[in-house]
């Protein structure tokens, strides 16, 4: 099984080589080798599919900061606008990380705006149909209990966030979740088949998780958590927050 996942990824690999390779092989053909009618035609094509490509970009980008400045606009918009946040982030992780911007700012910018697009969007849903998912790193390192097989094996002793979770669950009617980690909280999320989620965590997990439910089409209001005592040790979050991520979804 491995083995044939890790031939796959060669292969592909090796088709995109190939399809590199000749994409460059037949510019300098054009370029060295054809009539200058010839030439003059492939530069007109390639200028012409530059410029197209630009435009597009620069319509999404539009489209986005329209968005962020003025509420939500018409669905394709949206998805414009989501298209080139996806498009964009891979270059934009670079370009920052060149200019000596941390990975981590980066990721909080983006968590921010799928934040602003997610709310600007204005769904709404039934309490039982948004889903919290909360990092077990938020749990008391001292506490015993098993809060991940079942979050109500909390005592509710206040010493961690997990207590004032669940009274918001319980206040608010949403499903709440602790995850321990990646797998489980995409194991939750197709549990529960949540219309929404917010969900709890770090810069890094929070743009994984935004990017995979954002795949799967699921609205994802991301809030951090605090890391007091460094990363994935005894963290907290401030529950406000989780209250008014949860309103976004639940509250016309
Ligand atoms: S609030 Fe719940 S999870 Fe947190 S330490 Fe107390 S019993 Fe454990």
């Amino acid at each position: 099984m491995d083995k044939g996942k890790k031939r796959l990824f060669i292969l592909l690999g090796m088709a995109s080589l190939l399809v590199y390779g000749a994409v460059f092989g037949a510019i300098w053909f054009v370029m060295t080798s054809a009539s200058p009618a010839v030439r003059h035609i492939a530069v007109t094509a390639l200028a012409a599919g530059f410029v197209m490509l630009m435009i597009a970009m620069a319509a999404g980008l539009g489209s986005l900061v329209l968005g962020l400045l003025f509420g939500s606009g018409a669905l394709w918009t949206q998805k414009l606008g989501r298209g080139v946040v996806e498009l964009f982030y891979p270059m934009v992780l670079r370009v920052g990380q060149f200019i000596g911007i941390s990975k981590e700012e980066i990721e909080d910018s983006y968590i921010k705006i799928n934040n602003q697009m997610t709310v600007a969007a204005g769904n709404r849903f039934r309490p039982e149909d948004v889903l919290v998912l909360a990092p077990h790193c938020l749990q008391n390192t001292g506490c015993p209990h098993k809060i991940t097989i079942d979050v109500h094996n909390c005592h509710r002793c206040g010493k961690c966030s997990i207590d004032g979770l669940l009274t918001i669950a319980e206040d608010t009617g949403v499903n709440f979740v602790v995850a321990s980690g990646g797998t489980f909280a995409r194991k939750f999320a197709k549990e529960y088949s949540p219309k929404a989620i917010v969900a709890i965590a770090c810069e890094r997990d929070l743009t994984s998780g935004i990017k995979d439910m954002n795949v799967q089409q699921i609205p994802v209001v991301g809030v951090l958590n605090e890391r007091p005592n460094g990363p994935c040790h005894n963290t907290s979050v401030q529950l406000c927050k989780v209250r008014q991520a949860i309103s976004y979804f639940t509250e016309a």
